[in-house]
């Protein structure tokens, strides 16, 4: 069962939503080098609560922060840690959810610390670029595994474009969201068009493409969260929020 939203509905995830964008931007700023990722999570979780907001991540199945920051070989889930300090060049994601009267946002970004390589630089984009190619999918009359396949695509061309074969990390994907942040449908990040299910008004899916810079293999490190290229190449990570609209995809989580 996917869960359909009324309107009236998706203006509260609108504003749950709002709370991730808002906050995103503050992490975003505060990423410079010297700076440890548990600061990005106080400066996280503060934001959250100073907008009346729950931090969802904090807690789920055990997970100790309110973001996940995850740098270079890391794609996602990457716990915060005083130790974690970010030097030039790094690539970091920074996943983040919100709560606010129940309902929940959900939204990612990549950033360098200082100045990328062009490598960096541009499987960044290219994974931006996949999760925007992704999001024109989400149209009602459309299929699920539509937006798997606009993402695939999207990061095949920009690595034909890059001339690098980007690895598009298989096991993890988006996955609707609403009353909670992890809901039915699950969404890979390939797969092909006109299958799954049926794309309704009122559904809400977070679409969250993942590519590397060699492989598509991961493996969750000792921690019991934090997840690497199985190649140590660095990875990218962009995550919108979106609703099914009659007037197209809602991004519910951009800034405003
Ligand atoms: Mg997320
Ligand atoms: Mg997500």
């Amino acid at each position: 069962m996917i869960e359909i939203k009324t309107h009236a509905q998706l203006e509260a995830m609108r504003a749950a939503g709002l709370v991730v964008a808002r906050t995103l931007a503050a992490v975003v700023d505060h990423v410079k080098v010297g700076v440890s990722t548990a600061e990005l999570d106080e400066l996280a979780e503060q934001t959250i609560r100073d907008a009346g907001a729950i931090p969802s991540f904090k807690g789920y199945n055990g997970f100790p922060a309110s973001i996940c920051a995850s740098v270079n070989e890391q794609i996602v889930h990457g716990i915060p840690n005083k130790k974690q300090i970010l030097a030039e060049g790094d690539l970091i994601s920074i996943d983040c959810g919100a709560i606010l009267d129940g309902w929940h946002g959900d939204s990612a970004v990549t950033v360098g610390v200082g100045e990328l390589s062009p490598a960096d630089q541009k499987l960044s984009e290219a994974t931006r670029q996949s999760m925007l190619a992704g999001i024109e999918m989400a149209v009602p009359g459309g299929r699920l595994y539509d937006i798997s396949f606009a993402i695939e695509s999207a990061a095949i061309e920009a690595g034909e474009r890059d001339g690098v074969e980007y690895g598009i990390v298989a096991d993890y994907g988006g996955h609707g969201i609403g009353t909670k942040m992890h809901m039915d449908p699950f969404l890979p990040n390939y797969g092909k068009p006109g299958k799954g299910p049926k794309l309704k008004v009122g559904m809400a899916i977070a679409i969250e493409p993942m590519l590397s810079l060699g492989t598509d293999d991961s493996n969750e490190l000792d921690d019991g969260w934090t997840v690497v290229t199985a190649d140590g190449t660095r990875a990218a990570h962009w995550e919108h929020s979106v609703a099914i609209t009659e007037d197209g995809p809602w991004v519910l989580t951009a800034p405003e």
